[in-house]
């Protein structure tokens, strides 16, 4: 057995893979990797793509795959020091939950699984039907109805998932489809499942090996709190097997109308208190009772991090940014990032010389509707060049 599941609270060992949580006490879990496992991959800058890192990745079939992994880190011009912005919203349906998806559905062809479900704020249900088009699952979804940017919906449709909106936000999604799964033996694939989180964690790989160095921060939108949990685990994993020597502060924004991470860490606490109204207009991150909480809180204390927070409005002004200064598409969670980098900045927390990643972790068409609200919809005029010339 080169990994096991562990448990992040009373440290028991499993050799199960079908476990989402602790039998023991409850808790998390996390793959923890043998120390014996040989990297057989350089980090190198060419091939990047999620399985370029198959060694440090826990599944023994080969993985349902639609090449995932690999998008592009731009330089970029958003601030005083170095900023680079790792644009997640170019994997193949949109956002980096397909990193996660390939490894969780490769993990369901291997138990077995003959269906896959989970609960969604979109982009989670997007990428799941995709894949389990691919590898000829069963795909159910559960949304907060009315509440699920239109891209996404229409991709889940498309791909072949069964998609039902529940009048509930998506933590009361999230609670019923733990249940249903269970009773009918459905593949959980929210980001509780700790197989997802591990092809989430190349996002760190990818940085090293195309920076060629580790950046000092990491900025990225904090939801669930699956992402920011995955990317320090691939970092302490580099650290773990000689690759890198350092980790960099790992730097979660929430939208203020969503944020218990920030709270529970502004407090110095472990765990949240869960808020029963989230709201903001970054609907992917429009989450109360974030499942992996005290993954995200491990992963901003021992990382020397730290937890923002960012108005609608500051978010709208970075996705504009993004779009017109550095022609960079993304929706509005992802411009969290770097509304995030700004506010960090604008109150004199990074030096000049630091080299940053912001994750803008999905694609502006994944929000159509949100764009028509802030840019309005096109002038129309008569089909006459005098017209044109006088609206240009
Ligand atoms: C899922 C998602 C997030 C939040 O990620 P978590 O792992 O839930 O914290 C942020 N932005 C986008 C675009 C997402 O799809
Ligand atoms: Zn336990």
């Amino acid at each position: 057995m080169e990994y096991a599941l562990k448990c992040i609270d009373c440290g028991e060992e499993y050799d199960n893979d079908a476990l989402y949580t602790c039998p023991n006490c409850g808790s998390l879990l996390e793959v923890k990797l043998s120390p014996d496992i040989e990297v057989d991959f350089k980090l190198d800058g060419i091939n990047l793509r999620v399985w370029k890192y198959a060694s440090l990745l826990p599944v023994k079939i080969r993985p349902i795959s639609l090449n995932e992994g690999g998008t592009p880190l731009f330089e970029t011009e958003l601030g005083e020091c170095k900023v680079y912005v790792k644009h997640e919203g170019l994997n193949p349906s949109g956002s980096f939950k397909d990193r996660g998806m390939t490894v969780g559905i490769t993990k369901a062809i291997e138990l077995g699984k003959k269906a896959v479900a989970c609960a969604s704020t979109g982009n989670t249900s997007a990428s799941m039907a995709m894949y389990a088009a691919k590898a000829n699952l069963k795909a159910y979804v559960l949304l907060p109805a009315g509440k699920v940017a239109l891209g996404k919906v229409a991709q889940a449709l498309m791909h072949g998932a069964r998609v039902i909106g529940i009048k509930a936000n998506f933590d009361v999604a999230l609670d019923l489809v733990r249940r249903i799964s269970e009773e009918e033996n459905f593949y959980l694939l929210n980001s509780v499942n700790p197989f997802r989180l591990e092809g989430q964690k190349t996002i760190a790989f990818e940085i090293v090996d195309e920076l060629g160095y580790v950046p000092d921060r990491v900025i990225l939108p904090v939801g669930n709190a699956g992402n920011i949990s995955a990317i320090f685990k691939g970092f302490s994993e580099l650290k773990q097997f000689g690759l890198i020597d350092e980790i960099p502060k790992m730097v979660g924004v929430q939208a203020e109308g969503a944020s218990p991470i920030y709270k529970a860490f502004k407090e110095g606490k472990k765990d949240i208190t869960p808020e029963l109204r989230p709201e903001t207009i970054a609907t992917a991150i429009r989450i109360g009772n974030p499942v992996n909480a005290r993954k995200a809180l491990r992963a901003i204390y021992d990382s020397g991090g730290t937890s923002i927070t960012v108005t609608d409005d500051e978010i709208t002004n970075a996705q504009i940014t993004l779009a017109t200064k550095e022609g960079i598409g993304v929706e509005p969670a992802s411009a969290a990032s770097v509304a995030g980098f700004k506010k960090l900045e604008g109150e004199g927390e990074i030096d000049k010389d630091e080299t940053i990643v912001c994750i803008t972790t999905g694609h502006l068409l994944k929000d159509p509707e949100t764009v028509i609200r802030i840019c309005g919809e096109p002038i129309e005029v008569e089909a006459e060049l005098d017209m044109i010339k006088e609206v240009l």
